[in-house]
């Protein structure tokens, strides 16, 4: 971009509703939950993190990673490959392992690098990389930075991505999509997809940053029914229903030591701050043993879709925490995110190019740590709200 032309962009963004802008916390309202935030000296109650499980403030949690950075400082100082490596990496790496149950598990700084890292490795040059259209940015990165040639199939259709295989003609290197889709709550096609990746041996990517913790009986996820076979290549995060930080590639013996030797965004970066690693292993631990929580996450989304659905609201089809509302412009979509924070409430639009155009929404999404009168109370609102601010499609 050229110097002049700096000032004249940010406005043309400005002009367009586009602009994103942060919203400061300035502390939490109750003890031992985040989602009921001081900002500006008012409360909002949260309904647009990822919080699902109500771990990101729970003070176990804290109270590890306390006692690890006394113990071992706040920083790790070096890459994993040079000295950053810990025995609260080393175990984190092989509780995640059993949990996913996979052979090994290779921690990442963040999901948006381990995607990076993950197709990167994978893909050569001149492969193709299949991707839903609806993947998260940083698969769609990932494909980009490896110079491989992107292909994108339609959201959600294995019979476009399998007429996509057959015309590779054994080009294709990898079949990526996310496991529930960040932006729309909806579940990927994982077995239809597994069967055509595996007549074509490609590898199958499950980015499974939004179903881990939260779906399947154990809490395993979206992929949860099917093999480390079906789903050679999982990737997890550690910010969302875990509460913490950081991210994961779980896999087979020999797909971990690829991604240590080839994967860059792991190599060339500073280890993940032990005290990090020994928060998700509390959060891990309790995740687990507490199935109340994704329990209650997900009868309060059910609750939520009854009552926006006898409402009228238009929500999107989905069974997992995120439920979006679909409004059809930013200037919609803005306007109602204004009078929910006059309500009460921190609800977030989507505006592109996070969604497309026409798609611009209201991302709310669900934690065990609402309360059913706070879900109550946002569905009237919203239903007091919505009509003003929907573009009607004619
Ligand atoms: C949030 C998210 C990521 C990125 O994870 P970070 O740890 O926040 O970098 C990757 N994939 C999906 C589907 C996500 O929703």
């Amino acid at each position: 971009m050229k110097r002049q032309l700096l000032e004249p962009t940010l406005a043309e963004i400005e002009r367009q509703s586009l602009t994103r802008r942060r919203i400061t916390i300035d502390g939490f309202v109750e003890r031992g939950n985040r989602l009921v935030t001081a900002v500006d000296g008012r409360t909002l109650v949260d309904f647009s993190s990822n919080d699902y499980l109500g771990l990101a403030h729970h003070p176990a949690i804290a109270a590890a990673m306390s006692a690890c950075a006394l113990r071992f400082g706040a920083g790790s100082a070096a890459s994993h490959l040079i000295t950053g490596h810990g025995i609260e990496h080393e175990a984190l790496e092989e509780e995640l392992a059993a949990f996913t149950g996979r052979e090994r598990a290779l921690l990442f700084s963040t999901g948006y690098m381990a995607n990076l890292g993950v197709i990167g490795a994978l893909a050569d040059r001149g492969e193709w990389v299949l991707e839903d259209r609806l993947n998260h940015a940083s698969l769609i990165d990932g494909a980009l930075l490896s110079g491989a040639r992107l292909k994108r199939y339609r959201h959600a259709d294995p019979d476009d991505a399998d007429r996509m295989l057959e015309e590779s003609t054994n080009e294709a290197a990898v079949v990526a999509t996310d496991g529930v889709f960040s932006m729309d709550g909806d579940i990927a096609p994982l077995s239809r997809l597994a069967k055509a990746a595996a007549i074509h041996r490609a590898w199958l990517v499950v980015d499974d940053a939004h179903g881990l913790g939260v779906l399947g009986k154990n809490g395993r996820g979206s992929t949860e029914e099917l093999s480390a076979d079906e789903v050679p290549v999982l990737v997890g995060t550690l910010g969302k229903a875990f509460g913490s930080f950081g991210a994961f590639v779980a896999g087979s013996r020999e797909l971990i030591e690829l991604l240590i030797q080839r994967a860059r965004p792991y190599i060339y970066t500073t280890a993940l701050p032990q005290p990090v690693a020994a928060a998700t292993r509390k959060a891990l631990e309790i995740a687990q043993r507490e199935a109340w929580r994704r329990e209650r996450v997900l009868a309060l989304t059910e609750r939520f879709r009854q009552a926006a659905r006898s409402e009228g609201l238009p929500v999107l089809e989905s069974s997992t925490p995120i439920q979006p509302l679909v409004l059809g412009s930013s200037a919609g979509a803005l306007g109602a995110q204004k009078e929910l924070l006059q309500a009460g409430f921190r609800v977030v639009a989507i505006r592109a190019p996070t969604v497309p155009r026409g798609g611009e929404r209201l991302r709310i999404t669900l934690s065990a740590a609402h309360t059913e009168e706070q879900v109550d109370t946002l569905v009237e609102t919203l239903a007091e709200i919505t009509e003003r601010y929907r573009t009607t499609l004619s």
